[in-house]
């Protein structure tokens, strides 16, 4: 059984007489640096010169520098920054800055994990990485609750990496909800398998096989969307709830045996055999280095397979659908450009 954390395992007042810089106030950066101020942390929010993020972040009344005047003055040091650009920051502005004994948290382990960031051995290295997107890291804190954290130390320089660790998901809020025990390897590897495997990728692909499976032969687009995307929301949340067994039971006995007799015939061994070789590559650091040289060559494929996504025929459809349903939040976001911040 994984060792799991909750807030009487850990000691708020360790975070709390430090000077944390947090780097990046972007989905994850804005939801760090509120809850930890509103649990009593002295936070300084580290942006680069000309940032869009600092009116954000000045307008919630937190300090704001540079990022090496933040790194300067801090005992802890949050690279909250997009993954590809951490190891260019830290290079330039954090590690020329970073004083002697202060401490490394990361929200995801894939820089030091795959070696783009190696600090040097004074500093503890530690991760504190919430289960949820930022934007409901946030909401959680502010109702009284919290997103789970996975907590992990994989430099423990100070003998009280661990302590340190735990103050601080204790600040954001995770251990209202749990603190799970990991490495930054587990971390890393599970996380991107996931998100590659089934949540973002498999998830996104089999949407759109099944709308153009609907469409091709003939269906309306619009009942293809519901059937394909919009009930997918209310499936999810079942399983979420009570796995899928409790979606199973929820769903007419018609909907249950499709699942027992068609979901192996769409989803076959090859598929796990896919899913095997995808993890390969995550652990041999192959997907890794594909993503960072093509951000080092200014994305160009990243661009292209955005680009590509963007432009399947569902989402059209579902975007002019969504306006005319009346319990979703009408939003002007643009989500085609750049990422949550
Ligand atoms: P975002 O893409 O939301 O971060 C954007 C922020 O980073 C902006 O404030 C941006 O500032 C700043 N930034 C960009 N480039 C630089 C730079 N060169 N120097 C300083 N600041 C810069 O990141 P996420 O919150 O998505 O991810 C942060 C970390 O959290 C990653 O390690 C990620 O894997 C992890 N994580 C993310 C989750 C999520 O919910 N998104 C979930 C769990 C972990 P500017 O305004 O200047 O562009
Ligand atoms: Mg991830
Ligand atoms: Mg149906």
């Amino acid at each position: 059984m994984a060792e799991l954390f909750y807030d009487d395992d850990a000691d708020l007042s360790i975070i709390q007489s430090k000077k944390v810089a947090v780097v990046g106030y972007g989905s994850q950066g804005h939801a760090h640096s509120l809850n930890l101020r509103d649990s009593g942390v002295d936070v300084t929010v580290g942006l680069r010169e000309g940032s869009p993020s600092r009116a954000k972040a000045e307008n919630q009344g937190l300090a704001v520098a540079s990022v090496a005047d933040a790194v300067r003055d801090a005992d802890v040091v949050v690279i909250l920054a997009p993954d590809q650009v951490q190891r260019i920051v830290y290079r330039d502005e954090i590690e020329p800055n970073l004083k002697d004994g202060a401490a490394l948290v990361f929200g995801h382990g894939f820089n030091i994990r795959f070696g783009y960031i190696q600090p040097a051995a004074g500093h503890d290295v530690l991760m504190v990485a919430p289960k949820g997107p930022g934007h409901l890291v946030r909401r959680e804190y502010v109702d009284g609750r919290g997103v789970p954290v996975i907590v992990a130390v994989e430099q423990d320089a100070s003998g009280a990496a661990w302590d340190l660790a735990l103050s601080y998901a204790k600040a954001i809020g995770g251990l209202r909800a749990a603190g799970i025990k990991t490495t930054f390897t587990e971390e890393t590897e599970t996380d991107l398998f996931g998100e590659q495997a089934v949540l973002c990728g498999g998830v996104s692909q089999l949407i759109q096989y099944g709308f153009e499976t609907l469409t091709e032969a003939g269906y309306q687009p619009e009942v293809a969307y519901f059937e394909v995307l919009h009930e997918l929301k209310l499936i999810v949340d079942l399983i979420w709830e009570g796995g899928i067994t409790k979606q199973r039971w929820s769903v007419s006995d018609t909907a249950e045996y499709g699942d027992y007799v068609s979901g192996p015939r769409v989803i076959t061994p090859d598929v796990k055999a896919n899913m095997q070789a995808v993890l390969a590559d995550i652990q041999n650091g192959a997907f890794a280095k594909r993503f960072i040289d093509d951000q080092d060559a200014g994305a160009p494929e990243f661009k292209a397979l955005r680009e590509k996504g963007q432009n399947h025929p569902i989402e059209p459809v579902g975007r002019e659908l969504r306006k005319l349903f009346a319990w979703v939040k009408p939003s002007d976001q643009d989500y085609t450009e750049g990422s949550a911040a």
